[in-house]
């Protein structure tokens, strides 16, 4: 009963993603166990990574024109006194950001760096900021220190969107950025006022925090919304396979049931006709079954149909298709094969049967459990219907029984059409 086992662990599942649900809907953004925490963030920064690589020529044109914004401004807003200094630190500036950003794109589509894309990335914000921050804060117009700010607000909160990067990991990158920017600044003795710019890199580290946190409570979500839906299109599927199971299959022997004959008869009718082949019907009954039942009981007869259709299953070729056509009756249907083929089955599945050696007291021919075959053979040039050739089979089984019971009987069609001619 694999699929029960299935069903029961994807109802659990699913009962799971339901409290976690409701638990991050009362706590938002709260951390989910374990594996499945390290499943999201992984997707995270796998979806992070390939929306750098799908997004490349967006972010080359935005960068362009941040360019053409910051080229001609810095000129003009460059202290005429210190103008080459200052404009060489601008150009420098810039073309830095320009170099981190291929090194970002190439972190995150070549083939060898993409598993250290989250590493690379944070080594590269943590290069901008401390990069950026030196190169503005070397600048002597008062002016261009002050934009040095706005950029670093701008880092920040870029590295905690487009790295996919947890929020904790960048805040700790962020200050620790922070901290280097300004121990480097006092060491190399650069004019600055430390408390101004710490408070600008510390408040801008945290106002990325918060909205990267923002953003990875919406995901959370996400996530668990398109899991829980995955888990119940997978029940709905299972559901669905069981009820055409249930549908096709005869719930005691687990073969095929009467109904799964109607539609294998009419396909396997077909394709004898369109083949010209042979298609061999077997009818099966087993002998004085009323008395079995009757002495040993309904529960040990059920016992009885179930084995002797595993045993007729197991006695038949691949190809071949049994099913339980009522009470202790099986048909046998064996495409592509002539009487002599279908003797033979037969006569294996009747000695299999025997080799069971299922004790029945009260049959009047055998003191174990008998079986009667009928077979026909149906060959395209036949002019008869598939009902009517199962009707035949069913003859042959009744011609079986009327000589004595315990054996196999052939009828030909032939000799059953060339009956209803003289008659
Ligand atoms: P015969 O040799 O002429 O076939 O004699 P028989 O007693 O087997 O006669 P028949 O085939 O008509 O009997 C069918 C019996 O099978 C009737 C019923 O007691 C039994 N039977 C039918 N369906 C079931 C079932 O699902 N479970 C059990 N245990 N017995 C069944
Ligand atoms: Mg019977
Ligand atoms: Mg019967």
């Amino acid at each position: 009963m694999d699929y029960k086992y299935n069903l029961a662990k994807l109802q659990n599942d699913k009962e799971k993603i339901e409290q976690l649900i409701a638990s991050q809907s009362q706590r938002i953004g709260s951390i989910f166990p374990k594996s499945l925490e390290q499943e999201f963030c992984s997707k995270h920064l796998e979806r992070a990574r390939k929306h750098v690589e799908k997004y490349v020529w967006g972010g080359v044109l935005s960068y362009f024109i941040f360019l053409l914004i910051m080229i001609p401004t810095d000129y003009w807003i460059a202290d005429p006194q210190y103008f080459l200094h200052d404009f060489i630190l601008c150009l420098l500036g810039l073309l830095n950001g320009a170099i981190s950003l291929v090194l970002f794109y190439l972190a995150a589509s070549l083939p060898k760096l993409k598993r250290f894309f989250s590493q690379a990335s944070m080594i590269l914000v943590f290069w901008l900021l401390v990069s950026i921050s030196y190169i503005n804060m070397s600048m002597q117009a008062e002016s261009l220190q002050h934009q040095s700010m706005a950029i670093m607000t701008i880092i920040y909160i870029l590295g905690y969107i487009l790295t996919g990067i947890k929020p904790v990991q960048m805040l700790i990158t962020g200050l620790m950025a922070a901290l280097t920017t300004i121990l480097l600044l006092l060491s190399m003795a650069v004019v600055f006022n430390p408390l101004v710019f710490g408070r600008i890199l510390v408040g801008s580290c945290l106002l990325g925090y918060v909205i990267s946190h923002m953003i990875f409570a919406r995901e959370r979500m996400i996530f668990l919304y398109s899991r829980r839906a995955k888990i119940s299109e997978k029940i709905q599927r299972i559901h669905t396979t069981e009820l055409l199971h249930l549908s096709q299959h005869d719930e005691l022997t687990k073969i095929s049931n009467r109904r799964t004959l109607d539609e294998t008869l009419d396909v396997f009718f077909r394709q004898a006709q369109c083949n010209e082949s042979a298609l061999a019907i077997l009818f099966i009954d087993v002998d004085f079954f009323k008395n079995y039942n009757d002495y040993y009981g309904h529960q040990k007869g059920d016992d009885v149909i179930s084995s002797i259709a595993l045993t007729i299953k197991n006695a038949i070729r691949h190809m071949d298709f049994v099913a339980r056509y009522g009470g202790e009756e099986f048909v046998v249907l064996l495409p592509e094969t002539d009487a002599h083929g279908a003797y033979a089955v037969a006569s294996n599945i009747f000695k299999a049967i025997d080799r069971l050696r299922i004790p029945h007291e009260k049959s009047h021919i055998s003191d174990q459990i008998t079986i009667s075959l009928g077979i026909t053979v149906y060959r395209s040039e036949e002019n008869l219907d598939k009902d009517s050739l199962l009707q035949i089979a069913d003859q042959a089984l009744y011609r079986a029984k009327q000589l004595g019971r315990n054996q196999i009987y052939y009828q030909s069609i032939r000799s059953v059409n060339a009956g209803m001619v003289n008659s």
